[in-house]
């Protein structure tokens, strides 16, 4: 397949959790770069001789200038390697926006928006469209599963978001290790114990679901018992590639 790619600068490097890098990159060509919130990119890259890709949400709302993605490390992984080695300056192949994991133009009703790690991405770059929708009588809970506090990437913003504009909630959702002293926003468990927690109905939500496919699948079943018809469950799931 021939790959319409273009040029992307690094402009920052910055480990936003132990784990997570978060790079921000500008085209190199003096192009913006448009996309919807929750759309994703594809870096391409050789590795051992290959022409390879890797598909990262973009983390930022749209403005036509700099953008993050937020890369989760994978043990050896050729992207991995690749992007934890960046610095500012550097430059590397893309390709997109793709996807379309984005917001639609629904009815208002309540968001269920529920990730997995670098998954809680698109929701964030999504945040400006959602102020606009909580204005309309929208409500929206953003459901974070993470190992730990310390990996709650973003959260601030999520937390900071939800303190200015009433009718939306974020929790974060520890699977691993949860702290001796819980704030008001943390809960215990995986992401999909708290998203039936919220009780989810078809007639008043729509669910996006975003990151590891595992907890895809599992709440996927748990909302098609409660009878969701598939237009009302949104997902992207971060498929490891094949090459
Ligand atoms: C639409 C889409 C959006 C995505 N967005 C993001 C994003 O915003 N941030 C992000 O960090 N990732 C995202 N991903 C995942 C990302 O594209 C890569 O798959 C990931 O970074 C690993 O690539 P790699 O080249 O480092 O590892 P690879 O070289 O592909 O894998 C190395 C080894 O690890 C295994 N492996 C790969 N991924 C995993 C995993 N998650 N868990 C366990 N084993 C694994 C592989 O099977 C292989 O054996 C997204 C994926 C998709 C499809």
């Amino acid at each position: 397949m021939a790959w319409n790619t273009f040029p992307l600068t690094v402009v920052g490097v910055d480990m936003i959790t132990p784990s997570v890098l978060s790079l921000t990159f500008e085209r190199s060509d003096g192009e913006p770069f448009e996309y919807k919130a929750g759309q994703f990119i594809n870096i391409h890259f050789e590795a051992d001789g290959q022409a390879v890709h890797r598909s990262y949400s973009v983390a930022t709302p749209p403005d036509g200038g700099a953008f993050d993605i937020a890369i989760s490390p994978v043990k050896d992984g050729r992207a991995t390697t690749l992007l934890f080695g960046l610095k500012v300056g550097d430059t590397i192949d893309a390709s997109g926006p793709y996807g379309r994991f984005i917001l639609r133009d629904d009815e208002p009703c309540r968001y269920i928006l529920a990730a997995t790690g670098t998954g809680i991405t698109p929701y964030r770059a999504m945040l400006p469209e959602l102020k606009e929708l909580l204005a309309k009588g929208f409500t929206v809970d953003i459901l974070l599963g993470i190992w730990r506090r310390e990996e709650a990437l973003y959260a601030k913003d999520f937390m900071d978001f939800c303190d200015d504009n009433d009718g939306a909630v974020f929790r974060a959702c520890y699977s691993r290790e949860m702290p001796e002293e819980p704030r008001l926003h943390e809960g215990e468990g995986h992401v999909q114990i708290h998203i039936a927690a919220l009780d989810p109905r078809p007639e008043t939500d729509i669910v996006y679901l975003c990151g590891n496919p595992n907890m895809i699948d599992e709440a996927m079943e748990m909302l098609k018992a409660r009878e969701f018809p598939t237009k009302k469950l949104r997902r992207e799931k971060y498929l490891p590639a094949r090459t």
